[in-house]
């Protein structure tokens, strides 16, 4: 019975309302109409307790997050989104806990007008997987393949904030405050923000994109493997943050920005014929993007300092089973 009460709840507090959910929670499936002339983009994404966030997280912020990082592939693919699931996995039937889980998850799902349209529930270690559905035209998409040799490499928003913040939020330096800039870093950690909107002004114009989960050399790399391309990126033009600039000197910077993951920024390839009306279109947005190297002849990324020599690069992106 408490599994049906705790559906309940998660319904009742994420609910929005959209004409193309003909039948939402409550029944064996869903129904849902896509839009004519319109492909469906789905992605999937597990957060695990202890290895995506930690045990005193709080379940407001696991909430957000869940969502956010399966929004940010919707964002990389330029697809707007519409519906999500949310397989739940939870250690016993703490009502406060999903409620908090649910208003986490709902207010950003309102932000976006996703409707949560079933899921499941069951009794386990605690594991988060959302699945994320939206609508992108056929040939707009982007992906990861596309990028050309002389496009510039660009990257959306601020890096290395999320990285920062785990950095602060992790033993011994939490508790040091979580005022002023190290406030900032954690909201980057615990709150990111998808970049939908930019995805859909990047969608059918850049040459591909990635959203940067893993780390940036990391996700760049996807995206060369994907192209058949090489890339170079010069570490001074990354853009970092004023808090990421206050609380850690430049070398642990440089290495936050270029390895660390969770920013979910967009990293993407476009020609320098229509680079500046979209770097335009995208300050406007209110995310701006910077140009932080160009694709290259070749294979993988290469880090430069700023007289073009080769820098060592911290370590690679995080990956499971490593
Ligand atoms: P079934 O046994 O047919 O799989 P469930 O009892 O698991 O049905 O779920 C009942 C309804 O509640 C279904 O519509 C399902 O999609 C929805 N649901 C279950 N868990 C969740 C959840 N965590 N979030 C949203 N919807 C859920
Ligand atoms: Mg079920």
């Amino acid at each position: 019975m408490a599994e049906f009460a705790l559906i309940e709840s998660i319904r009742s507090r994420c609910a929005v309302v959209r004409d193309d959910v003909r039948l939402g929670i409550g029944d064996d499936a869903a129904l849902l109409a896509v839009p004519s002339g319109n492909l469906l983009a789905v992605s999937t994404d597990t957060l695990v307790c202890g290895v995506h966030f930690l045990a005193d997280t709080r379940p407001s912020d696991i909430g957000w997050k869940a969502l956010a990082v399966n929004l940010s592939d919707l964002a990389a693919m330029g697809a707007e989104p519409a519906w999500a699931t949310l397989a739940l996995t939870l250690p016993s039937a703490d009502a406060r806990w999903v409620d908090e889980f649910a208003d986490g998850f709902a207010q950003l799902a309102r932000k976006h007008r996703v409707a949560l349209v079933g899921g499941d529930t069951t009794q386990g270690p605690l594991s988060i997987t959302v699945t994320v559905h939206g609508f992108v035209p056929p040939g707009a998409a982007l992906t990861r393949a596309g990028a050309q040799v002389g496009d510039g490499v660009y990257a959306t928003g601020t890096l290395g904030d999320a990285a920062a913040g785990l950095k602060l939020f992790l033993p011994p330096l939490a508790g040091e405050g979580a005022e002023g800039g190290k406030g900032q870093l954690l909201v980057r950690l615990h709150r990111p923000i998808p970049r939908i909107a930019q995805g859909l002004i990047l969608r059918g114009r850049a040459t591909s994109c990635i959203d940067v989960s893993d780390g940036l050399v990391a996700d760049l790399g996807h995206i060369c493997a994907a192209s058949g391309v090489g890339a170079e990126i010069d570490a001074d033009t990354l853009p970092a943050s004023p808090a990421l600039g206050a609380a850690f000197a430049a070398e642990d910077r440089r290495a936050f920005q270029l390895a660390g993951g969770d920013d979910y920024e967009l990293c993407f390839t476009a020609p320098d014929a229509i680079a500046p009306t979209l770097q335009r279109e995208l300050a406007d947005s209110g995310c701006a993007a910077t140009r932080i190297g160009r694709v290259v002849d070749g294979a993988g990324v290469q880090v430069r300092d700023a007289s073009g020599n080769p820098l060592a690069l911290p370590h690679a992106g995080w990956e499971h089973f490593a």
